[in-house]
């Protein structure tokens, strides 16, 4: 199937007289006849339904149809993007390991590496996605597990040369995961240049239409655990009767481990309602992305012209510096637009406040227009200089191009830059 029809169909297949939609099955619990039938489950949680903490049929469905979008083998859901980031990691990352990531990534995930995972005992690496493979490689010890980026950086706007830190990555034995949150698998399949593992906050384009905070963790199957590196991988689990996860589950060994060990003892599992909702997101997202993509492409052809604007990133532009990556990894540039505005924050300021279809809030990848103020808003706590440093300026804007005719947020744009 294409992906537009994996958007309807993956994940869910009626039989006679059952619904035509993926029910909500709104149930902590299912039953067995017998304890031996629990029991027998207990050995093998993947064989059948035990408890709404690590697996539900409604959020199977959608676990199911994202694996199939993203071409791996295996899905989970997770509460948010930051749980799905963390357990991505925590899957094969101990106290006393460390991992690389790359400088251009989402600010929640900056927190948690550089301040949460170290008080776990987890070292993050930063380095610049720019340097070279052998600069890159100098910065791998021996206790690196993995490597981390985002396809196409939020808010940064950097496309992620996701080859190149796959070559590293493999040289090494370790695996590349990779945020393919504001791509989606419409845009980018990661897989596809060598990533292993990718997670995405469901909260943006999947969900589109901001009614809730989800994550996933996608297994593309390919990446061999068993080189001596990922001892939790190969050997035996005390907690679930001595099982090798690679032994009895193959190459879905890392999701496997993920639900069974992870959500078992974390227990950040979505209800089905939430994936429900998500799920007719979903359904909609291949013909969404396209549209996300046209509109914004033409409001950052509008911007680029406009003597208001001092500059202005979008990845799709010829100008732009992630151009070529943009074209060889990316089906189009979503619907996110950083510009700055000549005279600094005030001028920011008085055009955010004179919208009047565009509103004002924090989120991205909205079904409707929305802008945000970094420097006032998400990046508030940095100082002057830790501001300059992320390339923040007061008068930058960051622009979500929603999916209204493309025309009315070209005139509400115009209006609000006529008071500045
Ligand atoms: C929003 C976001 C996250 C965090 O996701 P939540 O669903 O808000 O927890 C992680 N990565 C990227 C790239 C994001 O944009």
């Amino acid at each position: 199937m294409k992906d537009g029809t994996k958007c309807l169909h993956s994940g869910y297949s009626p039989k006679n007289s059952e619904p035509r939609v993926v029910p909500i099955v709104q149930s902590t619990t299912y039953v067995y006849d017998t304890v031996e039938e629990i029991a027998e489950v207990f050995d093998d949680p993947t064989k059948s339904l035990i408890y709404s903490r690590f697996g539900n049929p409604t959020v199977m469905a959608v676990e199911n149809k994202i694996a199939e979008l993203e071409c791996g083998v295996g899905a989970m859901c997770t509460t948010s993007g930051q749980a799905a980031v963390l357990l991505s990691l925590l899957n094969i990352c101990n106290a006393g390991d460390s991992f690389i990531s790359t400088t251009e990534i989402y600010g929640g995930s900056v927190n948690l590496f550089s301040h949460t995972l170290k008080r776990l005992g987890i070292e993050c690496i930063f380095v610049d996605r720019n340097l070279g493979e052998e600069e890159i490689e100098r910065k791998i010890r021996p206790n690196t597990k993995a490597i981390f980026g985002e396809t196409l950086a939020n808010p940064a706007l950097t496309v992620l040369d996701i080859e190149k830190f796959a070559n590293i990555a493999h040289k090494h034995f370790i695996p590349l995961i990779v945020d393919n949150t504001f791509a989606t698998p419409i845009l980018c399949k990661p897989f596809e240049y060598g990533a292993d593992i990718v997670v995405h906050s469901t909260s943006k384009y999947m969900d589109g239409h901001a009614v809730q905070i989800g994550g996933v963790i996608v297994d593309g199957g390919n990446f061999n655990w068993d080189n001596g590196k990922f001892p939790d991988l190969t050997e035996p689990d005390e907690t679930y009767h001595g099982i090798s996860y690679t032994e009895k589950y193959g190459n879905r060994a890392y999701i496997t481990k993920a639900r069974m060990q992870l959500m078992r003892d974390f227990g950040v599992y979505p209800a089905a309602h939430s994936a429900f909702l998500l799920n007719l997101g979903l359904e909609t997202l291949s013909v969404r992305m396209k549209q996300y993509c046209e509109n914004a492409m033409t409001v950052a052809q509008y911007l680029s012209s406009s003597d208001k604007v001092e500059s202005i990133k979008y990845p799709g532009l010829k100008t732009d510096e992630s151009y070529l990556l943009a074209q060889k990894y990316l089906k189009g540039c979503s619907g996110v637009i950083s510009f700055v505005i000549k005279g600094g924050k005030s001028a920011a300021l008085r055009f955010m406040n004179s919208l009047h279809l565009a509103s004002n809030e924090v989120h991205v990848a909205d079904i409707r227009t929305c802008v945000l103020h970094p420097a006032s808003e998400t990046h508030r706590q940095l100082s002057e200089e830790q501001l300059l440093a992320a390339g923040i300026s007061g008068g930058m804007v960051r622009l979500s191009v929603g999916l209204e005719n493309v025309s009315d947020i070209l005139e509400d744009l115009e209006i609000a830059l006529s008071q500045v």
